[in-house]
């Protein structure tokens, strides 16, 4: 491992980040023959977002826009994996998904979804009634009315799947230095000319941004305004428990997902109560945020960040560079919407009533105001590549993400049509989407 001590000084392309996107982008990088360098601030990969997530590989549910490149991250996953013989505690498996109807009016939105999916190909989505969901999950005695069926879907251990990008970057010869915050993307005559970090600068006229919940800070210091809004989804993880759950589940008041030694990791689900830190960054995007948090108040818990706010008010500014901490701070766990989702949970799956829980946290989300990812090329200053707002559903599209990343980066064609992830969109009036999260 490359300490700050020993920074390279220059690359061909940095890569801010080692959560999932940076560490997948790194590795579709050095596959293509550049000198890659991956800078993170924590003392290891994984520690943000990457490594607390549920562990859903869901290619149900998604955006239209997505489902593609979620398709293809599957394939990926089962690649990087199968290719690396340390693979094992990634826990990588496809065992399909089960998006849950529990209420009268999701039915009918669930067999739109299902339409959507196999328009795009993935043609064994189906709606299928309660009878056969018993049959897929004997365990699920409680209400249902049905549910939207994928086989396609995965599931993994997100800290581990993580390390199996940063394993295969590390083979093809990109370099990992942790504990290495950046400060600034350097810029001279409209280009990237490398990054500022505590320790030294590293040049390269390339560089991609895969900060996660931090993007928008140090985006702001190159000029570009990134609408996000971080805020915290909690999981919780129970002890093991004879086997309930083959797919991953997901349902109003509840997702889960059931890992190979039995214990049960769950969320809060669909329409997840999140927690938001607010400080003066949320008057940046107000037009947005606003119109949402009125639609989901209900699933919106507001805090006010004090310390923030005063860091803010020294710094003159909301977003900015500076603003990023050298370590990220334990995000708040909302252990009471954790209770509410064990407690839905066990309505539907009655033998997961009373599991013990062995251990629970919260984790950042990077939302953006339509709820698609920002993937861009053409933001700011040439050799400036952004790769961010993934809305909680990012570990799944990561490996996909990774490849369009590095083929923008160096100015390749993408296999993707990436116009609906420009953040010129949101210079005019966008969606919201249909769930907070
Ligand atoms: C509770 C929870 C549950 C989730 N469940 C799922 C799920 O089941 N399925 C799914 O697909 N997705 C899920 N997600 C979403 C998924 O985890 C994220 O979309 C994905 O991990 C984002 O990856 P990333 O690499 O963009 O961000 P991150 O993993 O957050 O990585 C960003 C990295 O950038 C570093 N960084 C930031 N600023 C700087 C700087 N200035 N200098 C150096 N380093 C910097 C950070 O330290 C961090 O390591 C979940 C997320 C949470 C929080």
């Amino acid at each position: 491992m490359t300490t700050p001590d020993d920074l390279p000084r220059a690359a061909d392309v940095v890569v801010v980040g080692a959560g999932v996107v940076g560490a997948a982008t790194a590795s579709a990088l050095a596959a293509r023959g550049a000198r890659v360098v991956v800078l993170d601030k924590e003392p290891g990969p994984a520690r943000e977002g990457s490594g607390r997530a549920q562990g859903s590989l869901r290619v149900q549910g998604r955006h239209p826009a997505e489902l593609p490149l979620a398709v293809e991250a599957l394939r990926l996953w089962r690649q990087a994996v199968a290719e690396d013989p340390d693979a094992a505690d990634a826990e990588l498996e496809t065992r399909g998904n089960v998006y849950l109807a529990t209420r009268a009016d999701e039915p009918d939105r669930l067999r739109a979804l299902a339409e959507q999916a196999r328009a795009v190909g993935l043609d064994a989505v189906r709606w299928v009634g309660a009878d056969e969901v018993r049959a897929l999950l004997p365990a699920a005695t409680g209400p249902v009315l049905g549910a939207m069926v994928s086989p396609y879907d995965a599931q993994a251990q997100p800290d581990a799947a993580t390390r199996v990008w940063v394993r295969r970057a590390a083979r093809l010869g990109a370099r990992f230095v942790y504990g290495s915050k950046v400060t600034a993307v350097r810029t001279a005559g409209g280009r990237v000319t490398g990054v500022r970090t505590a320790d030294a600068d590293v040049e390269a006229d390339r560089v991609v941004v895969a900060a996660g919940a931090w993007a928008a800070h140090l985006l702001a210091g190159a000029g570009v305004r990134l609408p996000l809004m971080p805020v915290v989804l909690s999981e919780v993880e129970t002890a093991p428990l004879p086997p309930l759950l083959g797919p991953t589940v997901r349902a109003a008041g509840f997702g889960a997902r059931q890992r190979p030694d039995g214990r049960l990791v769950v969320s809060a689900g669909l329409g997840a109560r999140v927690t938001r830190r607010a400080s003066l960054a949320d008057l940046h995007g107000l037009r947005f945020w606003l119109p949402r948090a009125a639609a989901f108040r209900a699933h919106l818990q507001l805090r006010v960040d004090g310390r923030q706010v005063l860091r803010e008010l020294r710094r003159g500014r909301a977003l900015d560079p500076a603003l990023v901490p050298d370590m990220s701070p334990e995000p708040f766990c909302d252990r009471a919407s954790l209770d509410a989702a064990l407690r839905a949970l066990a309505e539907v799956f009655p033998a997961a009533a009373g599991a013990v829980t062995q251990r629970s946290w919260g984790g950042v989300v990077d939302l953006s105001p339509d709820g698609l990812p920002v993937v861009d090329g053409r933001c700011g200053a040439d050799g400036l590549v952004v790769v961010a707002g993934l809305n909680g559903h990012g570990l799944a599209v990561a490996p996909a993400l990774g490849e369009a990343a590095a083929d923008l980066t160096l100015d390749r064609p993408p296999g993707h049509d990436l116009s609906p992830f420009a953040l010129a969109r949101f210079a005019g009036r966008v969606p919201s989407p249909e769930v907070m999260i």
